[in-house]
C-alpha cells in the first residue's frame, strides 16, 4: 500500500507545474534540446510559434490564412497576429498544467502580453529560465562545428573532435565548415540576439521571475539546475 501512495505522489509532482516555463538563451545554449526534457520530466506541451504556425495553416483557420498570405509575400507577422495564435493554444486543456515555450516571447510587447494570458488561463508565475552563455566559449563551440557531408553526422573540433581530422567515424566521408558556422556570421547573430534579448532580460528580472542557468556546463548538469528550479517553484506552490 505504502508503495503504491509513494508512486502516486511521485506522478503527481511530476505531473505538471501550472504555470509558463520560458527558456530565453542565445543559438547554442541548448534551449531546444532542455525544452525537450523539461517537456518530457513533467509531461507539459513543448510550444513553439513555428508548430502553431503550421497547424493553424493546415487546419485552414483565419489566424492561418492571414499568416500563410503574409509569410507569402514575405512580410514579417505582427504581434496581434501572433499573439492571438498563442492565446488560442494555451485555451486548449493541455496547457492548464503548464507548458515550455522555447523561442518565443521574442519581444517585450509579446512578454507583457504572455503575461496576460498566463493570468486570463490562472497560470502560476511564470518562470523564465536564463541560460547564461561565456561569449567566448559559445563562440568556439558554434565555429568548431563540422557537418559529414554524406550523413549529416555533426562534430566539433574542439569538444567532439572525429578520430581522423576532416573525417567522419561514421560512413569515412568528408567534414564541413558551413559557412553559417564562421566567426563573422555567428558574431553578427549573437549581437543581434543580445540587442533583442536584453529588454526581456530586464523585464523579467523586474518581476522576479527569472532564474539564471549556467547554460555552458555538460548537458545532463544543466538538465540538473533546471530540474532543481522547476521542484523548488513547483515547492512553493
Ligand atoms: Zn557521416
Amino acid at each position: 500500500m505504502a508503495a503504491v501512495t509513494a508512486d502516486r505522489s511521485a506522478i503527481r509532482v511530476k505531473q505538471g507545474l501550472g504555470r509558463a516555463v520560458i527558456l530565453l538563451g542565445p543559438p547554442g545554449a541548448g534551449k531546444g534540446t532542455q525544452a525537450q526534457r523539461i517537456a518530457q520530466r513533467y509531461s507539459l506541451p513543448h510550444l513553439s510559434t513555428g508548430d502553431m504556425f503550421r497547424d493553424n495553416i493546415s487546419r485552414g483557420t483565419e489566424i492561418g490564412r492571414k499568416a500563410k498570405a503574409l509569410m507569402e509575400r514575405g512580410e514579417l507577422v505582427p504581434d496581434e497576429i501572433v499573439l492571438g495564435m498563442v492565446e488560442d493554444r494555451i485555451s486548449q486543456p493541455d496547457c492548464a498544467k503548464g507548458f515550455v515555450f522555447d523561442g518565443f516571447p521574442r519581444t517585450l510587447p509579446q512578454a507583457d502580453d504572455l503575461e496576460h494570458i498566463c493570468k486570463q488561463y490562472n497560470l502560476g508565475c511564470t518562470i523564465v529560465l536564463h541560460m547564461v552563455v561565456d561569449p567566448a566559449l559559445l563562440m568556439r563551440r558554434l565555429t568548431g562545428r563540422r557537418i559529414c557531408k554524406a550523413g549529416g553526422h555533426i562534430y566539433n573540433v574542439y569538444e567532439r573532435p572525429p578520430k581522423q581530422e576532416g573525417i567522419c567515424d561514421i560512413d569515412g566521408s568528408e567534414l564541413i565548415h558551413r559557412p553559417d558556422d564562421s566567426e563573422g556570421v555567428i558574431g553578427e547573430r549573437l549581437a543581434a540576439y543580445d540587442r533583442q534579448t536584453q529588454p526581456l532580460v530586464e523585464y523579467y528580472t523586474l518581476r522576479g521571475l527569472l532564474s539564471p542557468v549556467d547554460a555552458m556546463a555538460a548537458v545532463d548538469t544543466v538538465s540538473e539546475s533546471i530540474t532543481r528550479i522547476l521542484d523548488g517553484a513547483n515547492a512553493l506552490k
